[in-house]
């Protein structure tokens, strides 16, 4: 039987980025997924990169996040087509502009390099493309976005050079533990011995939790995605709204991507084939893509008519205190998660991975952690409040 020191299960965001972390620092690793690299919500995902509008004890992540997505691409030896050029979020009535203005004010108290803008003039200035009927915005110049799918090839790559050992399209079935340590790991086509595991399997973590008797309380609702075809450059900036009910971004490559709101899932996931392996795929009703071309019309006017090459939807692990879990699972030794990122784990990945590394190989983190704690949750129930905002 292959034994390695940590099996990564997941190879979204946050498992690559732990992979390569530990990779990094000479462990042996395998990592883990029943699909593939970025198969569900790192490649759903809307890819902002942002610290504005985080809760407090995420700010410091997605800072030191937003530092080192500046030179992933150095580090990874590949594109991640990363941008940083800021992230509005829009105020459409009086009380949204309340809202921006109070949450600018809190989050310049806590060290970020944060602006509001009073008027429509001062929003246009920086985003000329946006409606007259935005009455105000906070900008944030140090945020901005990435590309999912080159992102996490990015990662894949360094992980085949660094020698982790790749496992895709197998499930882990089981997380094995004897004497109340991590023992080993067993997929559907094979077992392996581990001294230690890291569960980033995103809203499907607690289907290997339960069995062990614990579990992170989430609730999976649904964002609806659209792509356009590509378009001459009109957007730089993410654009959020207050209220997180729409966001959309201008990739590299000229496509618009925008996603909805929080929406309830009906549960039904379907497994395709494609050339890289099976994908799970989620389809959006069409009263949400209805949704998001409506809001884009009255954020971004004269865009609604621009064609639409794809549309997906995606799932969203919400805690709580919509705020993630990462931490070593209290009475089992060896076992790490990270997981519940609530809709905005994607940015933090390159810190998330890097934290979990250090827990499962017992060093300290090099943050307060004490937010992120797996058992805060013991008296409380599901449903927390989503921040989507790119
Ligand atoms: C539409 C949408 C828009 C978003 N916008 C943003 C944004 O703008 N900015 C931002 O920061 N975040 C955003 N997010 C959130 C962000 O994408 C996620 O928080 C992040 O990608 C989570 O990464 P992950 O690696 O934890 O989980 P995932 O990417 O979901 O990865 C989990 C992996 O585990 C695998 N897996 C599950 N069970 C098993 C098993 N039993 N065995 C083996 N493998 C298994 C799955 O196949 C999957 O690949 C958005 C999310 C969505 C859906």
């Amino acid at each position: 039987m292959d034994k390695f020191d940590v099996a990564v299960i997941g190879a979204g965001i946050t498992g690559v980025a732990t992979a390569y972390a530990l990779a990094k620092g000479g462990a042996k690793v395998v990592l883990i997924d029943r699909f593939g690299p970025a198969a569900m919500a790192s490649g759903w995902t809307l890819a902002g990169v942002r610290q504005s509008g985080r809760h407090p004890a995420e700010l410091p992540l997605a800072m030191e996040a937003v530092e080192i997505w500046r030179t992933l691409h150095e580090e990874l030896g590949a594109p991640t087509q990363y941008r940083r050029k800021g992230n509005l979020r829009l105020a459409r009535n009086a009380d949204e502009y309340e809202q921006i203005r109070a949450m600018v004010a809190s989050q310049q108290a806590s060290g970020l390099d944060l602006t509001f803008l009073p008027g429509n003039a001062d929003v246009r200035a920086i985003a000329p493309a946006v409606s007259p009927g935005i009455v105000g915005a906070s900008f944030c110049a140090t945020d901005g976005h990435a590309d999912p799918q080159a992102t996490s090839a990015a990662y894949m790559g360094a992980l085949k050079r660094l020698g982790v050992t790749i496992v895709m399209a197998e499930k882990v079935e089981e997380i094995g533990v004897t004497a109340g340590k991590v023992s080993g790991v067993r997929t559907s086509a094979r077992s392996m011995a581990v001294d230690g595991v890291v569960l980033a399997a995103g809203v499907m973590g607690n289907e290997l939790m339960k069995p062990l008797g614990v579990s992170v309380p989430i609730e999976t609702p649904m964002v609806a995605v659209i792509r356009s075809v590509p378009i001459a450059p009109v957007l730089e900036q993410v654009i959020g709204v207050s209220g997180g009910d729409w966001a959309g971004r201008q990739q590299a490559d000229g496509r618009l991507r925008i996603t909805s709101g929080a929406l309830a899932w009906n549960g039904v996931m379907d497994t395709v084939q494609t050339d890289a392996g099976p994908r799970p795929v989620i389809r959006p009703p069409l009263s949400s893509l209805r949704e998001i071309i409506e809001k884009l019309d009255h954020l971004l006017p004269g865009l609604g008519a621009t064609p639409i090459e794809e549309c997906w939807a995606g799932l969203l692990d919400l805690t709580p205190d919509a705020i993630p879990v990462l931490d070593r699972v209290p009475g089992i030794e060896g076992l790490v998660v990270g997981m519940g990122f609530s809709g905005h784990g994607f940015c933090l990945g390159p810190v998330t991975g890097r934290i979990l590394a250090d827990l499962v190989s017992g060093r300290a983190p090099g943050h307060d952690l004490s937010s992120f704690t797996f058992d805060r949750f013991r008296d409380t129930a599901a449903g927390g409040r989503l921040e989507l905002h790119g």
